[in-house]
């Protein structure tokens, strides 16, 4: 095979000007058009660099000085966070905001959709401590359990008390809990040798409640002591309203395992939403910034402009939040989720609020879809919430086969979106107002929006 030819070669040091930031956040410069990516690097910035790694179509390198800097840099007080839990925290929160909507811009450009509209971002007054969920890592380090986070894609595990984006109340809780957890000499998760005790520490805390739930997994069907330390935690913390333990023996990643067992108080917290009372256990989906979740859920039924008459089809309804807050301003809602816990906590939901216009089904949203259509049910307005990967080519067939006159689309991935504009568009549908851009997770990359599509002519 003949040697590729590249402008730049490995361990080179050069000079380069940054362009543009990719979605991952990291700062890209062209080199005779072959494209470098490097991180923590800033549009407008000139920097000195190494190359680090080199693929056919882009490579990477390293920033080793800068020559300059941009205005929309700002210091960043731990920079290590940037590597772990607020890779853009070294962009000002405006370019942050900025950064989001051309995302999406850019995105339409390359699909020849660039006569849609993307409106500013929507972003938070205090773009910090804004998450209601924390789940760290527990390890040992120099002989003492330690708290904290691994360093993006990789294992280095960095302690940590101060996790500057979660609520400030939830990190008292975890000092705290790690205290008591040293108090009885627990041992912390080896991973390479699969031994020890504590693996990782889940807190949940509602914004309005302000009730806390503590959740100790353990890799061992035990927790030692855990009488005592169930009695100095609920001494320590009198918001902890939920204490469990949760078991997980497996060689894996995910972090909860099947088995919990309450230790103190009860089994779930709650918290509202747009006014309405959610309970949310162990395992439950919920949006984990509140504030900006309602703003998303008032975008969506604004856009889906209910007047209380409408039938509208919730296809990816979780714990049923977007369904309930909807249920309020229309006839009569259908949900679908394939989880059956959540399903069940859905419809939970609607009888402690006393909604009783709710249908909800576990399933896949493509069957049922077809199913309400063979029963006759013709929606006014569709909302769609999918996970990252976005609508299958099916889910928009048998929605648009439904014919509403209005689909509600809440993206968490402008990549599949967009893909997904283009089908609906081929399906005689129209994007119908300004893309908007809802900043759910502030110091990150993550880009929320709410779309609305209508029928084309009648
Ligand atoms: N709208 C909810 C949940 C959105 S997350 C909220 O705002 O809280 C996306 C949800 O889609 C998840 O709960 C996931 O379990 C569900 N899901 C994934 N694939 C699905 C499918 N094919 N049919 C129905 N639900 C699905």
């Amino acid at each position: 095979m003949a040697k590729l030819k590249l402008p730049v070669y490995k361990k080179e040091e050069l000079t380069v000007r940054i362009e543009d930031l990719t979605y991952q956040g990291l700062g890209v410069a062209k080199v005779a058009g072959y494209p470098l990516f490097i991180k923590e690097a800033l549009p407008g910035e000139e920097v000195v660099v190494k190359v680090e790694k080199l693929g056919k179509h882009f490579g990477y390198a390293k920033a080793l000085k800068w020559l300059r800097t941009s205005g929309d840099r700002v210091k960043t007080k731990a920079k290590y966070l940037q590597t772990g839990i607020a890779p853009l925290m070294h962009l000002s929160y405006p370019a942050q905001l900025a950064f989001k909507q051309k995302l999406i811009k850019d995105l339409l450009t390359k699909a020849h959709l660039d006569q849609l509209e993307v409106a500013q971002t929507l972003g938070m007054a205090q773009p910090y401590a804004y998450r209601n969920k924390a789940q760290v890592p527990v390890r040992q380090v120099r002989g003492q359990l330690e708290i904290g986070f691994f360093k993006q894609g990789s294992h280095d595990f960095v302690s940590l008390e101060d996790f500057y984006i979660q609520d400030k109340r939830i990190d008292q809780v975890l000092v705290t809990v790690r205290d008591i957890l040293r108090k009885y000499q627990l041992s912390a998760y080896d991973e390479k040798s699969h031994t020890g005790v504590v693996r990782h520490l889940m807190v949940r805390r509602g914004y309005y409640s302000k009730q806390v739930m503590v959740v100790i997994v353990t890799r061992t069907k035990k927790l030692p002591h855990a009488p005592e330390i169930a009695r100095d935690i609920m001494a320590a913390c009198p918001d902890v309203v939920s204490l469990l333990h949760n078991v997980n023996e497996a060689k894996t990643n995910v972090i909860l395992g099947s088995k919990t067992e309450l230790l103190a108080g009860q089994a779930e917290i709650e918290d509202q939403l747009d006014g309405l009372t959610f309970k949310i256990s162990t395992q439950s989906f919920y949006q984990i910034n509140p504030t900006q979740t309602e703003r998303l859920y008032q975008t969506a039924i604004k856009q889906a402009g209910l007047t209380g008459k409408e039938t509208v089809i919730d296809a990816y309804c979780g714990i049923g939040t977007i369904s309930l807050s909807m249920a309020r301003h229309a006839n009569k809602v259908y949900g679908v989720e394939i989880v059956p816990q959540a399903i069940a906590d859905a419809k939970r939901n609607a009888a402690v609020n006393k909604l009783t216009n709710l249908t909800f089904e576990v399933g896949e949203a493509e069957s049922w879809m077809a199913t309400w259509q063979a029963q006759g049910i013709k929606p006014d307005v569709i909302m769609v919430d999918p996970p990252r990967k976005g609508l299958t080519e099916s889910l928009i067939t048998s929605a648009t086969a439904m014919a509403p006159k209005k689909i509600v689309y809440v993206s968490c991935n402008p990549a599949t979106l967009v893909r997904d504009l283009q089908s609906f568009i081929a399906k005689g549908y129209q994007v119908a107002a300004p893309i908007q851009p809802v900043d759910q997770f502030p110091q990150t990359t993550h880009v929320e929006c709410v779309v609305l599509i209508t029928r084309v002519g009648k």
